[in-house]
Order: structure tokens, then C-alpha cells, then sequence
């Protein structure tokens, strides 16, 4: 973390690089590094987790062990003497209000450190003494209370008052540092600093805008605030200050890329785009046509396009980029498509080769004669299907390439890569992205789609750096999706649910049964690296006093979840589906077999298919209409309306069964049945963000930055993310690089340091 601060631009006398050690003591620093505390600028934005009410002032005879007092009273002695039993010494004073008395007890390793308080505490002195009343032999007592002695600390007894009535800030912290030495090591750091030593990343004109306070001073009403109003406003200052400084990094990111040059790809007629759309067996929705205007437009110009495409399950978002995918052909150039797993990659090939039918047949007997070809590249392919799709790639006979993280590999060479789609965004973080940009010449133009609709905040956060694109229709003639709540263990309902499967398998209909957890030994933790499919995004459950600090780990469930191999066994078993062939999908099998299983599901020989959540993203199989769930409070929401958008794609309308062991009433429940109530994707995407964690809401692998985020909430501050893109995007409209705003881009380096160390972990 201190190398981190080694390459940033800095003021001329860094205080806050400083190494706590210093500044605090060896003992101190060591206790606050076990938090992740290293300098001086560590422990300033290790902001306080709440603020109790003042403790209020007591009459000694009404004192209640445990709670958090200040009492006004007069003390009687002070006295310093060594343990015999523990090493060390301990000061024990006697506090009065005239009737009864209280104890005080400092400890310390030796009499020197506790002279500072014995010389204060004199007997006769009045004083106000703050903290958590415990009890020892019978006798009240306050342990390491903080105090003022009235004629030594403060003036008088109005000002003591004053002092007594502050909020104080309760900040993350554990056995080893209680919040009250936080606080005090805090208040060692910031007193000493000037506004100076805080250079602002703010400009001084959108701080005078808002109204916002100064960096220097809204620390130290967050750290030391006289009223409640105090850490309000410095509390949204530095809020406002997260959003712009990430805005100011997605404007930066965004303008950089825009002065890029591209190569435009104007639309040409007579090519292959026309001859698609003559082919295609439906007429484009107005969205489809609308959205696709609006990239023809952007393809045809010199700065390469940035935009994202996102929309409701099932709105059609592939045909639109295939479209612009055959526009960037038809001008010369070709066209990458990006897909989160080998099961869509390979998907997209097969509905690519279907949709182009002779279009893609380039150099094949009964191919067109402009045709093209599409090649796939995944990272478990044979050498020699690798070795063909590389060359189709570098020589250009493949007008599009499909592929997995594979795509990213230096071996991949494009002769003109004019395009580049991300299919599913979820799960491809920025610098993923800009590797695959720099495959082109110039910069090819940028088409990201969303696996679900995204409430604008979200956008605005984790994709502020493109513009946005929305579908909302579906097209006319789906029959739609019925979704039921059903209750775990209740044997009527299962009974119907598996007698349910088996009449639409009769009809010539497909089954999907996707269950948490691939087998036994699978923790239900987000897959392993070969898939990230299998189990990504599962749910943890909100769990609001949580410091930031605290680790995301939760209590296993009482209950082991269900899992693949044990359900498939299950299933085979029950009478009311003999004979019928049941199928197996996860992340852990071999990536042939998961082609094969997908394409035998979709043909029908195997009509039920027992998964984890790799068909949650994309997979399209018209004919499949029942999707079941186990578990199914186990998934986010927007993550079961992406399962259920799997089914009820054709003429037949789906049935979506959540089995469940949660209670209706409780939040788990009340998921399930806001997903049974809602099919609008937008609703369920702004209640799903209410619903759950930030972290989990803005991943770290998706984000911009965004998993850096303190005291943001994108639930909460739309209108604050709002304003502070508005500002950042003017900031970099006039300095693109930001050059004349050094604090900035310090604050910039600093927010999102943690954000490119794990990207270099991972690749
Ligand atoms: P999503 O937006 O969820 O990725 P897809 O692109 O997978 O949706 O499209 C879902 C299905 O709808 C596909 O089978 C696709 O061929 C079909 N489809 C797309 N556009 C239309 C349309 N305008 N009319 C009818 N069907 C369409
Ligand atoms: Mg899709």
C-alpha cells in the first residue's frame, strides 16, 4: 500500500504518506496495520461507522452498568500503583457527586504514562468524564474514560457542557483497537494538519457550487464533530467527493478512447447486412430498429463508438449487434464477439451459422458469393481447431470470431478488427475490454451488452464511461412467463411440479432444473476459474451493521443446498419421468461435453437438463417452458429473472417454479415473491439493488472503480452521482488529462490502486 503512494503525485511535503509508526508509535501502528492501516491518509479515510448520542449527564446513584455515560462530578483522589498480579501500574481515581462515588481506572505499562493523568486528576478539580460504566467489586467504575477537567481542559463549565454534548464517532474496530483509541490516534494525526497539508482533489468552483466543505475541514468534522449537523455535511462532502472522483477517472477513460482515431464503417448496401435482413423470419422490434440506427450512426463515424447496449431478457439484444457486426464486415473490416462462457460462445456460433445460413459459408460449397465466415476461439479447443480459427482470424476469411476469455491472448491477431462486442458485460472488468481494443489498428468501435437491465445509477458507476442504448420490448408473440413460489419439503407440490415436467416433455418441450451447487463437496461460492458461470453472484443476505472493515464471510446454512449430481440422481429415480433422458451441465465439465449436452437439450434428446447457473446468461432454447429453481432463495434477483427469461422464449408460454425453504416473511421470502409478482426487469433490477449488498450489487470484476467505493450507495445517492458526473465530465471537457488538477489524480490513483492490483492478480 505505501508503494502505491510511491508513484503519486504528490504534495511537496507529503504528511500523508507518512507511516503511522511514526506518528503514533510502533505498538499503535502495528494494532491499526491488522485493519489495513499504513499512513497517515489510511487512517484520515478510515471514516467512523456511526455516531452515538453524547452520553447524557448523570446523577452517579442512577448509573446502570453497560451504558455509555458523562457524569459531572468532583474528584476526591488519585492514586498510581503497580500489579502484582499483571505487570504494569494502574491509576485509580475516585470521582464524586457529593453523595456517592465512581471509580476510575487507567492502565498502563508503566507509572510514567499514567503521570499525565494522575497530575490532572487533583482532588477538589470538577470535571466531566465520558464511557461505559462496568462494575468491579461491587464498586462502579470507568475504565480509560475520556474526560475534561473544567480550569485544565476547558474554561468553564458551559464549554465542558459543550464538549459533553459532541457525537461520538464509533469507527470500525476490534479487541485489539477499540473505536475509542482509533479515535485518539485519529485526532494525533489530524490535529497537527493544516488545509494545506490536504491538497483538495475538488475544484474549488464545484465545491463553491454545491455548497461542499474544503477536504481539511470536512475530516475534521467527520473525526471531531461539535453537533450532528457537523458530520452530516462532512460526511456528504466526502460522499460527493467518492462519486467525483470516479467520474472524473470514467470522463477521463471515456475521452481518452474518444480521441483515439477509428476507421468509420459506414453502412454499404448490397452487402451482407441486406441480405440478412432479407433473410431474417421476424420483423425487427421498434426498440431493435431504433437502437440500431442509432449504431449504424456511430460505426460510420472516425471516433470510435463507446456504447452500452442494455435490455430486458429476451429483447433481442444478439440480433442488434449481429447486425453491427455485419455493417463493420460489409466496410471491410471484422468484428469480435466476447461471450462470459464457452456454453454461449458456442451458442453464439450455432445461432450466428444459423441466422447467416449460406452468408457464413465463405470458401464452402453453396456459400454465398460475398460471403464470410465465423470462427470460434476458446481456451479448450484441439490445436488443430485452434490452429484453423487462428488463421481464419489473422488472414481475414473470418469476417467474425467468437470466443471466451481466449479472445484476449496475444496469439489472437486480426487483419482489421473494426468491431468489438462484449456480450454479457457482468463479467468483464475495463482492462479486459481495452486489451481486446488494442487488437485493431485503430481503436474499433465498442458495443457492451448487459445480461439484465441496470438501474441508471448502476450504469452510471460501473459503465460511466459509455453511453447507454436501452431495449425495454420484448418481441410481440411471446407467450411470457408465469412464475409460482413453491415451499421446499411439501410433498403435494413436488409430486405436481415433477408430473408438470413430465407433460411438457411429452408435448415436445424442455425442462431446465438448476440447482445451487454442483456436488456435495461444491462450497455455493462463486465458480471456479474454468467457468465463471457455476454459482457466480449467489446472494448474501444484507447484513447492515457490518463495517466495512468486516470480512464478507457469512454462517453456512444449516441446511446443505441442493446439487447436481445428487438431484439428477433424484429425478432418474422417480417413477413419473422414466424414461425420460435427463442431462447434466456445469462449470467443471469438459467443454466438448457441455457442447453436446447444450445441443442435445436444444434438439430435444435430452428434454430435462440439471444444471448450476451456466444457462443463467444468454442460453436460448425457443422450445424449453419450465424452469425450476432449487433453492432458489440462494440467487439474486436479478439473477432469477435472468433464469426464468431461459424459458417461455417461443409460442408456449413458461412456468417458473422457485422452490424455496425460506419463510414467506422473511427477506428471502419476500424476494421470491416480489419475482413471482414482477416480470418488468427494471422494477426488479431497482429492487434488487435495494435488496442486497453494495459489493455484490457492483462486483469488483464489472466495476470501474466502483468496488472502492466507502460511502457511496447507488441505491441512495442517484442524484449525487448525478451531479458529480455532470461536474467531472465538464472538468475533462476543458483538461482532458486532467493535467492541471494534480490532487485529483492523486485522489484518482489512490481510490482505484486496490482496483488495479487485483486485475493484475487475476490475469
Ligand atoms: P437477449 O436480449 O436476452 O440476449 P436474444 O438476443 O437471445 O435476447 O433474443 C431472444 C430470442 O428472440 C432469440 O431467439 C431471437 O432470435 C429472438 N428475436 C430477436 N428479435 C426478435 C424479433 N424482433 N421478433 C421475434 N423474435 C426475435
Ligand atoms: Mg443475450
Amino acid at each position: 500500500m505505501t508503494s502505491e503512494l510511491g508513484d503519486v503525485v504528490v504534495a511537496p511535503a507529503d504528511r500523508l504518506a507518512e507511516p503511522l509508526g511514526r506518528l503514533l508509535g510502533t505498538r499503535t501502528a502495528n494494532a491499526l496495520g491488522k485493519f489495513g492501516l499504513h499512513t497517515a491518509h489510511d487512517l484520515l479515510r478510515h471514516y467512523p461507522r456511526r455516531y452515538s448520542e453524547p452520553g447524557t449527564l448523570t446523577d452517579l446513584s442512577s448509573l446502570v452498568v453497560g451504558e455509555h455515560v458523562t457524569v459531572m462530578a468532583e474528584v476526591r483522589q488519585a492514586t498510581v500503583r503497580p500489579m502484582r498480579s499483571r505487570g504494569g501500574s494502574m491509576l485509580q481515581a475516585v470521582v464524586t457527586d457529593g453523595a456517592r462515588t465512581l471509580h476510575l481506572t487507567f492502565f498502563a505499562k508503566g507509572a510514567g504514562a499514567l503521570r499525565m493523568h494522575e497530575s490532572k486528576l487533583r482532588a477538589g478539580r470538577v470535571g466531566l468524564f465520558t464511557g461505559v460504566v462496568g462494575e468491579y467489586r461491587g464498586e462502579r467504575q470507568l475504565t480509560h474514560p475520556d474526560y475534561r477537567i473544567i480550569g485544565v481542559d476547558v474554561q468553564d463549565e458551559g464549554e465542558a457542557l459543550a464538549e459533553a454534548s459532541r457525537p461520538i464517532p464509533i469507527y470500525p474496530a476490534g479487541a485489539a483497537v477499540p473505536s475509542w483509541r482509533v479515535q485518539t490516534s485519529v485526532r494525533t494525526v489530524l490535529d497537527p494538519l493544516t488545509p494545506r497539508d490536504l491538497p483538495d482533489p475538488l475544484p474549488d468552483d464545484v465545491r463553491a457550487r454545491h455548497g461542499l466543505a474544503g477536504l481539511h475541514e470536512a475530516l475534521r468534522l467527520v473525526h471531531e464533530p461539535a453537533t450532528d449537523a457537523d458530520w452530516r455535511r462532512g460526511l456528504h462532502r466526502l460522499r460527493y467527493e467518492e462519486a467525483f472522483v470516479l467520474q472524473a477517472e470514467l470522463a477521463r477513460r471515456r475521452a481518452r478512447a474518444a480521441a483515439q482515431p477509428a476507421t468509420a464503417r459506414p453502412r454499404r448496401g448490397g452487402g451482407l447486412l441486406d441480405d440478412f435482413d432479407a433473410r431474417l423470419p421476424f420483423t425487427l422490434t421498434d426498440g431493435q430498429r431504433g437502437v440500431g440506427e442509432e449504431i449504424a450512426g456511430e460505426l460510420s463515424r472516425p471516433q470510435p463508438m463507446q456504447r452500452l447496449l442494455q435490455g430486458e431478457v429476451g429483447s433481442g439484444k444478439t440480433v442488434v449487434a449481429l447486425r453491427a457486426m455485419l455493417q463493420v464486415v460489409d466496410a471491410g473490416g471484422q468484428a469480435a464477439l466476447l461471450a462470459p462462457t464457452e456454453v454461449l460462445a458456442a451458442q453464439h456460433v450455432r445461432t450466428l451459422r444459423a441466422l447467416l445460413g449460406p452468408l457464413a459459408e465463405a470458401g464452402f460449397l453453396g456459400g454465398a458469393d460475398h460471403a464470410t465466415r465465423v470462427a470460434l476461439l476458446t481456451g479448450s479447443q484441439t490445436a488443430a481447431d485452434r490452429r484453423q480459427n487462428l488463421l481464419d482470424a489473422a488472414s481475414g476469411a473470418a469476417g467474425i470470431v467468437v470466443g471466451t476469455h481466449a479472445l484476449l491472448g496475444e496469439t489472437v491477431q486480426f487483419v482489421d478488427l473494426g468491431l468489438v462486442v462484449v456480450d454479457e458485460q457482468h463479467r468483464f472488468g475495463v482492462e479486459q475490454r481495452d486489451l481486446l481494443r488494442a487488437k485493431g489498428a485503430t481503436a474499433p468501435h465498442l458495443l457492451v451488452m448487459t445480461a439484465t437491465p441496470i438501474p441508471r445509477t448502476v450504469a452510471m458507476t460501473v459503465f460511466g464511461d459509455l453511453e447507454t442504448s436501452t431495449l425495454t420490448q420484448v418481441p410481440a408473440g411471446r407467450s411470457g412467463v408465469v412464475t409460482h413460489v413453491v415451499p421446499a419439503g411439501n410433498q403435494a407440490w413436488t409430486e405436481r411440479t415433477w408430473r408438470r415436467a413430465r407433460e411438457e416433455v411429452d408435448a415436445g418441450r424442455r425442462v431446465y432444473v438448476v440447482c445451487p451447487r454442483i456436488d456435495a463437496d461444491d462450497a455455493p461460492e462463486p465458480g471456479g476459474p474454468e467457468d465463471a458461470g457455476d454459482g457466480a453472484d449467489l446472494v448474501r443476505e444484507p447484513d447492515d451493521g457490518a463495517s466495512p472493515a468486516s470480512g464478507r464471510a457469512e454462517a453456512p446454512p444449516a441446511r446443505p443446498l441442493r446439487a447436481v449430481t445428487e438431484v439428477v440422481e433424484e429425478l432418474r429415480a422417480l417413477p413419473v419421468l422414466a424414461d425420460v433422458a435427463i442431462g447434466v451441465l456445469h462449470g467443471r465439465m469438459a467443454p466438448d461435453d457441455k457442447d453436446r449436452v447444450m445441443a442435445d437439450f436444444a434438439s430435444g434428446q435430452v428434454p430435462v437438463l440439471v444444471s448450476t447457473t451456466v444457462i443463467e446468461v444468454g442460453v436460448d432454447v425457443p422450445q424449453a417452458t419450465v424452469m425450476v429453481v432449487l433453492d432458489a432463495d440462494r440467487f439474486g434477483l436479478s439473477q432469477l429473472h435472468q433464469l426464468r427469461g431461459r424459458v417461455g422464449r417461443g409460442s408456449d408460454p413458461g412456468l417458473c417454479l422457485l422452490v424455496s425453504h425460506a419463510p414467506p416473511a422473511t427477506p428471502a421470502g419476500t424476494r421470491l415473491a416480489t419475482l413471482a409478482e414482477t416480470t418488468d426487469g427494471f422494477v426488479l433490477a431497482s429492487v434488487d439493488l435495494e435488496l442486497r449488498r453494495e459489493g455484490d450489487v457492483l462486483g469488483a470484476a464489472q466495476s470501474g472503480g466502483a468496488s472502492s467505493l466507502r460511502l457511496l450507495r447507488v441505491t441512495r445517492d442517484a442524484d449525487l452521482i448525478e451531479q458529480a458526473r455532470t461536474d467531472a465530465r465538464r472538468l475533462v471537457d476543458q483538461d482532458p488529462t486532467l493535467g492541471a488538477w494534480p490532487a485529483l489524480v492523486a485522489a484518482i490513483d489512490r481510490q482505484l490502486a486496490g482496483e488495479r492490483e487485483e486485475f493484475l492478480e487475476r490475469s
